[in-house]
């Protein structure tokens, strides 16, 4: 078997927050067998192909640790849960994910999801059948009455179609959890609040400390991991005491929850970057404008700003994850932004944010221990930037600076071919936004008598 030999000036292996220079990488069968001074490299066999990396900086594949392939870009709960079917969700997450690779991820986080999708694309991905990244899969989001995901009123529910699975009881959740597992998920996702608040505006945890302490241990004995939703300072205790693997969002904790986070070792992923693209790139007549959501992301995320940045100084560990998969989140366009916002709200510096994005986030995925840093023995999942993110951690934003994405030693082509949203992700049959009243169309100059 030949060898791929990589010549680098600037290397960050993402096993500290340092870089070298003049580092040479060898990758055989898929994993590096070398990794240091060009000086003492091995000698290249015949047959070998030696790369030479040039300026570009070297560094391990993103890790995205929140990226939906059910969702298909939705502009709204609808599109996630009504319009499409599995097999057609199925087919658009496949060709999604090679957008998801193309910009440098190459490992995602799926939780929540419909059906077995993300099993599906992982499993085609990793028999080669098609590029994309390494996945965890997961399956529809547990959810009760008071979590975020039972979004329509009570009497639709969640049909079986759902990317959440609606249990009323907790042997409704236990055989749950066990159905996934046996269908082969990496991870349970539990919507552990919503929108259900207390008159003095607290959010209330969907499920009890000890609902969510006997659905954990339950995954935990099973073999998956466990991801929650996590806004309220309720649900982030009850998530840390049940020993959570990773927390997403957790804006509205305390400092109590922080003590309690380190305590359990779980991971948190504040997944900032859809309520900021909500707050800067939405338009006037969007509906996350004209209903106040917009202002609520805006305000969530100056709340939350801080309790985070005293999260990050007491040590808790940081993974980036995007919630890709919203329209105004769409695939392959805005992983990378996370680091962008660590950085700048949560005062990380960017090798910070570099290993935030890589050896933390290979915590959450199936055999990370082989993942997220450039080491002997570990998978050859590598990326060349044009520009160093050291100096400006924007640049990973730049589709000309990516370079080359390397997953498993082999070079992504990275495809991103064009669609047409209209065919899918554009289902909703909203119509129109407007009352269209003898007043209204006469103030709009489009109607008089
Ligand atoms: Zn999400």
């Amino acid at each position: 078997m030949s060898a791929l030999h990589l010549h680098c000036q600037t290397l960050f292996d993402s096993t500290g927050l340092e870089t070298r220079q003049q580092q040479t990488l060898v990758v055989e069968n898929g994993l590096f067998s070398y990794v240091g001074p060009t000086a003492s490299a091995p000698s290249v066999k015949p047959g070998d192909n030696v790369v030479d990396a040039g300026d570009n900086f070297v560094m391990p594949g993103l890790i995205d640790v929140h990226t939906h392939l059910a969702f298909g870009n939705a502009q709204s709960e609808e599109d996630i849960d009504i319009w499409t079917t599995d097999e057609f969700r199925a087919l658009r997450g496949m060709f999604f994910a090679q957008h998801v690779v193309a910009a440098g991820v190459t490992s995602m986080v799926c939780p929540g999801d419909s059906g077995q999708l993300s099993i599906a694309v992982r499993n085609a991905i990793a028999a080669g059948m098609f590029e994309g990244p390494r996945i965890a899969a997961s399956s529809r989001v547990i959810t009760n009455r008071q979590s975020l995901n039972d979004w329509f009123p009570s009497r639709v529910g969640a049909p079986e179609y759902f990317t959440a699975r609606l249990v009323t009881s907790r042997s409704e959740a236990l055989a749950e959890i066990r159905r996934q597992a046996k269908d082969g998920v990496d991870l349970i996702k539990i919507a552990m609040d919503g929108t259900h608040r207390r008159p003095n505006g607290e959010i209330i945890a969907a499920f009890t400390a000890e609902e969510t302490y006997e659905m954990v241990e339950e995954a935990h004995r099973l073999g998956c991991k466990v991801a929650t939703h996590a806004y309220g300072r309720e649900a982030v205790m009850y998530t840390a005491k049940a020993g959570v693997d990773l927390v997403f969002h957790a804006f509205y904790m305390d400092d109590a929850c922080i003590e309690a986070l380190l305590e359990s070792g779980s991971i948190l992923a504040p997944t900032m970057t859809f309520p900021q693209n909500t707050v800067d790139f939405c338009q006037p007549h969007d509906p996350a404008i004209t209903t106040g959501y917009a202002g609520y992301c805006a305000r969530t995320l100056e709340v939350g700003s801080e309790v985070l940045k005293r999260a990050k100084a007491a040590g808790i560990p940081f993974a980036c994850g995007s919630d890709s998969g919203f329209a105004v989140t769409p695939y392959g366009e805005w992983h990378a932004r996370e680091l962008e916002l660590l950085v700048k709200r949560l005062n990380f510096t960017p090798a910070e944010a570099l290993y935030a994005a890589t050896a933390v986030g290979s915590r959450c995925m199936p055999r990370g221990e082989t993942l997220g840093t450039i080491e002997v023995g570990k998978q050859a999942d590598f990326l060349l930037i044009d520009g160093s993110p050291l100096q400006d951690i924007r640049i990973l934003q730049d589709r000309s600076r990516l370079k080359a994405v390397y997953k498993g030693g082999q070079l992504m082509k990275q495809q991103r071919t064009p669609y047409n949203p209209k065919q899918v992700s554009d289902f909703n049959s909203l119509k129109w936004t407007d009352l269209y009243t003898r007043d209204r169309v006469a103030e709009l100059g489009k109607w008089s008598l």
